[in-house]
């Protein structure tokens, strides 16, 4: 294993509980320095817990925290360089800008709180409106003041608790791309929790999925996407076709780099051999909605009908079902050739090496 960088963010077996319930279950992982990172789940899944005891706000029940070689696990929130922006930016309405964003430095006799305080207003572009009042700007702007007021002290650790959950979508899509750009302009570590799985895409560079108090899976966007470990994470993020099926081949022999596996309605298929684990016989063959085409272009194919057709500006989404029911999700491009109408009969089509591959045995409840 490699050593620890000056700043890394260290949670190691930490566990949560609250009486006899355990929100956050024996969590270990490093957050290295300067990172965006996201803590994305479902509600209750335990990652404000999570958040809150890196921020000295609740203690861990087992287990530590390390800020580089600091262990700040029973420090309190303000002994540790720790800050957190909140849904609710709780300016003071009666402070000007500069004034709020320089509270915490003035309060520690900050000679230079000035510059410091004009510094980070710039960096979110409001340094017009430092001698402004709260209440004469908007949601968006008040929030990036609430963001400037977190980084003036330049903070080991920012952490973002749904920071852009107030604002309409539009406005969260121009404040993701704006957080993304600062936190590279810093290179401040910045924690971000969110149940929105296009949000933690769209900004982080690596997201923990969190269900039922443990991470699910740990990388990057994309791997989490091509790759999803598990079920829950293959729905979770984006959505995902999973087809129950057997390995047929035999001793799940590879030819040309390819294994075949039976559906239960007798089709088989061909999965690249790299994707499946050696050993197993049961599996869910995934592929998601946009690598399925209409048509048969594709070598592995399956036959449906259309049962629904929705147009999304650039994509329709089909709903197609096969012959055993199950219902795949298939999003095309808009090309300007028509929509397929329902009750259409239609054949799938997909290339080996396109799916993801999860064991049945490990996760029989595919959602
Ligand atoms: P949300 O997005 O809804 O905030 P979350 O993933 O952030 O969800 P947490 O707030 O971490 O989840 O809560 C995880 C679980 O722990 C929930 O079931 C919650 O009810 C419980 N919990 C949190 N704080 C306490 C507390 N102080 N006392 C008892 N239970 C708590």
């Amino acid at each position: 294993m490699s050593g620890h960088g000056s700043g890394d963010l260290r949670l190691s077996s930490v566990t949560k509980s609250f009486e006899s319930f355990t929100a956050v279950d024996d969590i270990s992982l490093t957050i290295p320095q300067g990172s965006f990172f996201a803590l994305l789940g479902p509600s209750g899944c335990g990652k404000t817990t999570t958040l809150r005891m890196v921020a000295g706000l609740e203690q861990p029940t087992i287990g530590t925290i390390h800020i580089g070689d600091a262990d700040v696990t029973s420090l309190k929130p303000y002994q540790r360089n720790v800050n957190t922006v909140f849904q609710s930016y709780a300016l003071f309405p009666h402070l000007n800008i500069i004034d709020n964003v320089a509270f915490g430095l003035r309060q520690r006799k900050d000679g230079d709180w000035k510059r410091k305080a004009q510094e980070a207003l710039d960096l979110v572009e409001l340094g017009h409106t430092a001698k402004k009042k709260p209440p004469q700007l908007s949601g968006g702007m008040q929030q990036r003041v609430a963001l400037a007021r977190a980084l003036v002290n330049r903070p080991d650790v920012l952490l973002l608790d749904e920071p852009l959950g107030a604002l309409d979508l539009k406005l969260r899509r121009q404040m993701q791309i704006e957080l993304k750009r600062i936190q590279s302009e810093v290179g401040l570590t910045f924690i971000h929790v969110t149940h929105d799985q296009e949000e933690a895409m769209t900004m982080a560079d690596t997201i923990a999925v969190m269900n039922g108090g443990r991470i699910e899976q740990l990388a990057d966007p994309a791997t989490l996407y091509e790759k999803p470990a598990s079920t829950f994470v293959a729905n979770f993020l984006g959505q995902s076709n999973l087809l129950p099926a057997e390995v047929v081949s035999e001793g799940g022999a590879a030819e040309n780099g390819v294994v075949t596996v039976r559906t239960r309605d007798h089709d088989d298929i061909a999965v690249a051999a790299e994707h499946l684990p050696p050993g197993i016989r049961s599996v869910w063959v995934g592929v998601r909605p946009e690598k399925l085409r209409i048509g048969d272009a594709g070598r592995n194919r399956l036959r449906g009908v259309v049962t629904d057709a929705s147009f999304t500006g650039v994509a329709t989404q089909y709903l197609v079902r096969l012959p055993w029911g199950k219902e795949l999700v298939v999003v095309q491009q808009n090309d300007g050739s028509g929509r397929l109408p329902v009750g259409e009969n239609v054949t799938l089509s997909w290339d080996p090496g396109q799916e993801f591959i999860l064991d049945q045995a490990q996760d029989a409840d595919a959602g």
